[in-house]
């Protein structure tokens, strides 16, 4: 079976990113598999090593770095790096499935370009900066510092959304899912060379 195809979706945290890849990533007709990223942020409650990231000492990612274990890398907030692990992307291409990569903007563009007609770049939004604080804060999950931070990187991330192949405004989440879906779709089952339109 030839290589599986990349799906980047990059979107602020917050968007509704991984409530809408969860959805799509059910329809098992499109093969697809999560990377895992590595990351040496704090494990959240509800996470778990090795299923949601492999978390890594600063020290056990800078190890990975020198022995040249990753496609790309971010230092995605200061002091927290997240990066894709060549060994993800060969499992799940061993395994003849397509890989869905969640990561920033600045690593999703790079990978693009190694990638090109082989990899589809998607940008999800939130309808505004407001509502992305909102949904931040009635998440729960972060301090009042760490939701800034992201707002902040929002701000910026959205500055790069031009960049993408599609970009899809999640205001209301159900058409948010189906126009992923859609676009996804289209693309896991084009020719391999067809570029997105
Ligand atoms: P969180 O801490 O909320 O899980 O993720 C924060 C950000 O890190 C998200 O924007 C996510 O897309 C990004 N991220 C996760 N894994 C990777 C990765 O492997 N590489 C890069 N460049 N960014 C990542």
């Amino acid at each position: 079976m030839e290589t599986g195809k990349l799906i980047i979706i990059s979107a602020p945290s917050g968007s509704g990113k991984s409530t809408i890849i969860n959805e799509i990533i059910k329809d098992e007709s499109l093969r697809l598999s999560f990377s895992i990223s590595a990351t040496t942020r704090p494990i959240r409650r509800g996470e778990q090593d090795g299923v949601n990231y492999y978390f890594m000492t600063p020290e056990e990612f800078k190890a990975a770095i020198a022995a040249d274990e990753f496609a790309e890398y971010q230092e995605v907030y200061e002091g927290r790096f997240y990066g894709t692990l060549k060994r993800e992307i060969e499992r799940i291409n061993a395994e003849g499935r397509n890989v869905v990569l969640d990561i920033d903007v600045l690593g999703g563009i790079n990978v693009k370009q190694m990638y090109g007609d082989h990899a589809l770049a998607l940008f999800i939004q939130p309808p505004s900066i407001e509502i992305l604080r909102h949904r931040l804060l009635s998440r729960g999950t972060d301090s009042v510092e760490e939701i800034e931070r992201r707002v902040n990187k929002a701000e910026f991330e959205l500055g790069y959304a031009d960049q993408y192949d599609c970009v899809v405004v999640n205001d209301v989440l159900r058409t948010a899912i189906d126009e992923t879906h859609e676009i996804i779709s289209r693309f896991v089952n084009a020719p391999a060379s067809a570029s997105q339109s």
